[in-house]
C-alpha cells in the first residue's frame, strides 16, 4: 500500500477503481469538524460532502462559510460553488483558453462570444489537488 493513501468516501474510491482513471481530490478544510477526507473538485461531490457535514437547509438561507479562514456570509445555495473556489478549481474555455473561477461565468462567456460559441468547459485543477490513483487490486465488496 502506498504511504499516502488518501481518505476518500467509498463511492469515490469505488469509481476510481471501476474506471481505472485517476481523479483529482482536495483536502476538506471545513472548520470545526476536521474529517480528514479528500473530496473531488466537482459540484456534486462537494455538495454531497457538505451534506455529510450537516450543512443543509433551504438554498436561500444565509450561512457563514465553514471553510477554515474564510469569514464570508453567503446563501447556502451558492456555497458549493464558493467552496470550489477555495479548492482552487477553475474552468477554462476550450477555444480561447480564458480561465474563470466559476462555471456560470464561463458559460456566459461561451454564450456571448461568437468565436467561442462551440467551446466546451475544461476543468483546471487547483494547486492543492492530489491524485487519487486506482490501486489496481481486485475490488472487494464491502457491505
Ligand atoms: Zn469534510
Ligand atoms: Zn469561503
Ligand atoms: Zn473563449
Amino acid at each position: 500500500m502506498p504511504l499516502d493513501t488518501l481518505n476518500v468516501d467509498p463511492e469515490t474510491a469505488f469509481r476510481v477503481e471501476q474506471s481505472g482513471q485517476p481523479l483529482i481530490v482536495y483536502e476538506c478544510k471545513l472548520e470545526g469538524v476536521p474529517c480528514g477526507m479528500f473530496v473531488e473538485g466537482t459540484t456534486s461531490a462537494v455538495s454531497a460532502h457538505l451534506r455529510g457535514h450537516g450543512i443543509i437547509g433551504p438554498d436561500s438561507a444565509k450561512i457563514g462559510c465553514p471553510w477554515a479562514g474564510c469569514s464570508k456570509t453567503l446563501k447556502r445555495g451558492g456555497l458549493t460553488r464558493h467552496i470550489l473556489t477555495h479548492l482552487g478549481v477553475k474552468v477554462r474555455c476550450s477555444i480561447c483558453g480564458v480561465v474563470r473561477c466559476r462555471h456560470d461565468v464561463l458559460r456566459a462567456h461561451i454564450r456571448h462570444s461568437e468565436l467561442c460559441h462551440f467551446a466546451f468547459i475544461e476543468i483546471v485543477h487547483g494547486p492543492e489537488g492530489r491524485l487519487l490513483v486506482p490501486t489496481g487490486g481486485t475490488a472487494t465488496h464491502q457491505v
